[in-house]
């Protein structure tokens, strides 16, 4: 094995084996970032002949991914919302799905808080995907973020000071509202754990290898969700503002009912592939 070609048939062929869906996308991303190139530049110079200790760190993490780990912990970054967030093992990978979240999101921002301040606070910051990202394209935003993970407080400082916002994104070590002391946001947000166990041990391997408090949540995946419809409402300024919650599909109609018990309006976001994804309650609008 000498050769880029060598390498690519190799891998491709080994995580096919090993039952990779996304093989050939997996391949060609370790090889080039271990490269340091752009992914056409391997289909362009398929004779070139990386060093052996290129080769061999290639191997390693393709072996790695054969064992199903994501290639966001093997190459320590993943891609949202246009932006590269550092990832590794301990902390959440953000998904795809959660950008119909932050679009919706951002969208209420420009709609609603025009040409003035808005405070946000973020329930489970994991990597900071989401508050940088507002951060960026909202800069009438402060923010506010906690977790309880202290592995998810470094990376995100790690992803905040990156993109340059240390001064409107910050970071509190707590649960959910327990840091809390004024009612004064105007948005709440978050991706909380919204897997069942049962949904836990039957979703992909790769899921599997991340952690598990930022997946599972007692009461079938709703136990938090639940919580941030309850207690939201006390923490939002005048109590007016808006709630955006990620949700599982399928748990839309009893968590609509179950705002409704609150005296609350949720409307129901579905996703690309028409999956419900998001909560989102507008309270005094
Ligand atoms: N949608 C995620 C998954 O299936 C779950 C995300 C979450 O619990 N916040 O991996």
């Amino acid at each position: 094995m000498k050769t880029i070609k060598d390498i690519i048939l190799w891998g491709r062929n080994f995580l096919k084996n090993k039952g990779v869906e996304s093989f050939s996308l997996d391949t060609d991303l370790i090889i080039s970032s271990i490269l340091g190139r752009e992914k056409s530049f391997l289909y362009a110079h398929p004779e070139f002949e990386p060093s052996n200790e290129q080769i061999g760190r290639i191997k390693k993490l393709i072996t790695l991914r054969g064992h199903r780990f994501p290639v966001s912990y093997l190459l320590n970054s993943k891609e949202f919302y246009g932006l590269e967030f550092y990832i590794e093992r301990g902390v959440f990978t953000p998904r795809p799905e959660t950008e119909i979240l932050v679009s919706n999101l951002l969208d209420t921002i420009n709609a609603e808080y025009k040409n003035r301040n808005v405070k946000m606070f973020e329930i489970g910051l994991g990597s900071g995907a989401i508050s940088v990202v507002v951060g960026l394209n909202a800069v009438n935003a402060t923010i506010y973020g906690c977790d309880v993970s202290k592995k998810a407080i470094s990376i995100s400082k790690k992803n905040i000071l990156r993109y340059n916002l240390g001064d409107r994104v910050h970071i509190i070590r707590s649960f959910d509202f327990d840091a809390v002391k004024e009612a004064s946001f105007d948005i709440i947000v978050s991706n909380p754990p919204y897997l069942s166990l049962n949904d836990y041990l039957s979703a992909e391997k790769e899921v599997r290898k991340e952690p598990r408090k930022a997946l599972i949540a007692r009461d079938r995946g709703l136990f938090l969700i639940k919580k941030i419809i309850r207690e939201g409402r006390r923490f939002l300024k005048n109590q007016r503002g808006f709630i955006f919650i990620e949700i599982g599909d399928g748990q839309g109609e009893e968590l609509k009912n179950y705002s409704l018990k609150f005296g609350l309006e949720a409307e129901i976001i579905k996703d690309y592939a028409d999956k419900e994804r998001v909560l989102k309650i507008s309270v005094g609008y």
